[in-house]
């Protein structure tokens, strides 16, 4: 007999800790337009809830300022560099019209349905686009990926949301798409979730820093409440473990938290917010990119990202370990300047160097790349010389043994 408890309780610690048993969700959520000093300096008990869980980090959009890779902070521009892992000169999102998105750069619902055929996505926005156009549910560019459950479109049903000129519409368009969040994600729980809310954007275009921004950020705050208890009522009651990411796509202006677009510290300023306790140790130096989030929702589901794919990705995994970070290029006299810096000086490992001069990932082709050198991790530079490839264009790929980092070296007056 008590042989027999002593195997049960053995059993019951063996599932608990996890053997294949534990399955993982992601909901990420884009709050539109909502400055970081903004929501640090308001009262947002729901959201420091999920904080204590996790983490606050300060972050950012807009590519590398000054740079081939700069981006624009505009709405679409900042979602689809979450969706794709990239910034503008790649996705090809350049304002809110989405004219000719390139879905060469995999979205995350395509790396993941790729990876897992039959699991579950879903997306709940106040905007269409983000579904039809941005992921582009069903075109044939994209292998016609198709969501599982989305609640959108509620924008364009001016019977039920008539449009008012203080755009109250949107708050309950808004408060529509968390109401069938919450209860997707407490009744069917979607593998992979995008929940994209409008308002607080609205506000700030009409009103800049004022009382009704505030508002529209305490609506937010109850808003993500809901989705949180959704689920911890999940992790409750079943065998799931949740992260949740919540980030803006841009600030808004020093002058009055208007505008946007521009590539001031403020517009450039973003903040995110996740449940997540095993954050690594990069956003300890480095306030995360957008980019930044798909490589980490790509690790904790453990989406394998094709080596192609990967080579374009402009972000940083911030979960589980990572070798290095902050890659410059200087290109001069034949040569390549490279630097980076290694994250846990203590890694005794080697960084290789790829070069390719030509990108014709872009247009659905594939780059060879060569290897040109390799360097310890600690010593964190390296010269590579390029006169046997003259070129106008290089990219650049940095391989540590736990990610990967790539640049773009663009002579003047050339673009790719
Ligand atoms: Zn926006």
């Amino acid at each position: 007999m008590k042989k027999n408890i002593l195997l049960i309780v053995c059993l019951s610690v063996f599932t608990s800790t996890g053997f294949a048993q534990t399955v993982r969700k992601v909901v990420f959520v884009i709050a539109d337009g909502i400055p970081a000093d903004v929501i640090e300096h308001l009262q947002t008990p729901h959201l420091d809830s999920i904080s204590h869980a996790g983490r606050y980090m300060r972050a950012h959009v807009g590519g590398d300022k000054g740079t081939y890779s700069e981006t624009p902070t505009i709405s679409a521009n900042g979602y689809n560099s979450l969706l794709t892992g990239t910034w503008v000169n790649k996705h090809n999102v350049w304002d809110n019209n989405i004219k000719a998105p390139d879905y060469h750069y995999p979205t995350i619902f395509r790396l993941f349905k790729d990876a897992y055929p039959q699991k579950k996505i879903a997306i709940f926005s106040s905007w269409q686009d983000n579904r039809t156009k941005l992921v582009g549910e069903g075109l044939a560019e994209t292998g016609s990926i198709h969501f599982d459950q989305y609640a959108d479109g509620f924008e364009l049903d001016t019977i039920r949301f008539s449009h008012d000129r203080q755009r109250d519409f949107m708050h309950r368009i808004d408060e529509q798409v968390v109401d069938q969040a919450a209860k997707s994600i407490a009744q069917t729980a979607p593998d992979l979730s995008w929940v994209y809310l409008e308002y607080t954007d609205d506000m700030g275009h009409m009103y800049g820093d004022s009382p009704q921004m505030d508002t529209a950020v305490a609506y937010v705050d109850r808003q993500m409440g809901r989705i949180w208890d959704a689920i911890q009522y999940r992790q409750k009651r079943f065998k799931e473990q949740w992260l949740i990411i919540i980030t803006t796509d841009h600030g808004r202006s020093e002058e009055n938290g208007k505008g946007h677009g521009g590539q001031s510290p403020r517009q450039r300023g973003t903040w995110m917010i996740t449940n997540s306790p095993d954050i690594n140790t990069y956003p300890d130096y480095y306030h995360p990119g957008i980019v930044d989030i798909l490589p980490t929702i790509a690790r904790y589901m453990n989406i394998t990202i094709p080596l192609p794919v990967s080579r374009e990705l402009d972000g940083v995994p911030m979960i589980g370990k990572v070798s290095l970070a902050e890659m410059s290029v200087n290109c001069f006299q034949g040569k390549l300047d490279i630097s980076w810096t290694a994250l846990d000086p203590r890694e005794n490992s080697r960084v290789k160097v790829w070069i390719s001069t030509t990108n014709n990932v872009k247009s659905g082709g594939t780059d060879e790349y060569r290897l040109m050198g390799e360097a310890p991790l600690g010593q964190e530079h390296i010269d590579i010389d390029v006169k046997g490839q003259p070129s106008t264009f290089y990219k650049v790929v940095l391989e540590g043994r736990d990610n990967s980092l790539n640049k773009w070296v663009v002579s003047p007056g050339q673009t790719k």
